[in-house]
């Protein structure tokens, strides 16, 4: 779906009555016309309030069918197939625009998310963290594949995971219980634990925090 949208914004389709670039919208439900679907998620839409179309299909439509509406000029994505829809007002379809700047970054993150996930496979052969914590820490990932990269935790056994996943806020409370394992399992084959006092890295036998010089008996 994303992927579709993002092939659309490569399209550049003009309204052949004003010559202004048309926005991308998301599709009504509904063809206002003859109730049938548009066959399209997406619509390319002329939203110029100056489009003679719209201008002049006030009168049109009031001398045609004696109610309050204009026209858009409107396209569908990926064709030509074009329509002049039925408005009520000027804000018909203004809540419909595609945020692109969104779907940048929302693809972006994406992106990041395949390569990190293509990344796991090897990643300890390669004693590589980076690809698990990424995903670790990106709440918006798949969570099969999070929970992918939380196994591959204690294997890696690489402290240098500690800090930022206890850093980090987990929505999920099962993904949450297993990082909080796996850390202790490291902690452990490290001879480590964490002070309780302030939280830094000290050995599992230490009777006195060396950082805080609190006493832990
Ligand atoms: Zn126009
Ligand atoms: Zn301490």
């Amino acid at each position: 779906m994303l992927s579709t949208v993002l092939k659309y914004l490569e399209e550049k389709h003009v309204c052949p009555h004003c010559k202004q670039e048309l926005t991308l919208c998301n599709a009504p439900p509904i063809h206002v016309g003859d109730g049938l679907g548009w066959g399209s998620e997406y619509l390319f839409i002329c939203l110029n309030n100056e489009c003679s179309l719209f201008v002049n299909g006030w009168k049109h439509i009031e001398n045609q069918y004696g109610h309050v509406g204009s026209y858009r000029y409107m396209e569908i994505p990926g064709s030509n197939e074009n329509y002049n829809m039925m408005v009520a007002g000027k804000d018909a379809f203004t809540g419909s625009v595609v945020d692109i700047e969104a779907m940048k970054q929302q693809n972006k993150r994406y992106q990041e998310e395949k390569k990190a996930e293509a990344l796991l496979p090897t990643c300890l052969e390669e004693k590589n963290l980076e690809p698990v914590l990424f995903l670790l820490l990106d709440e918006a990932a798949n969570i099969e594949i999070r929970k992918k990269a939380a196994a591959m935790l204690v294997p890696l056994n690489d402290l240098e995971c500690v800090e930022p996943l206890r850093n980090h806020s987990f929505r999920d409370t099962s993904l949450e219980q297993e990082v909080n394992l796996a850390v202790s399992a490291i902690l452990t084959k490290h001879y480590m634990k964490e002070c309780p006092y302030c939280a830094e890295l000290i050995k599992a036998r230490a009777k006195v925090c060396k950082h805080c010089s609190k006493d832990l008996d």
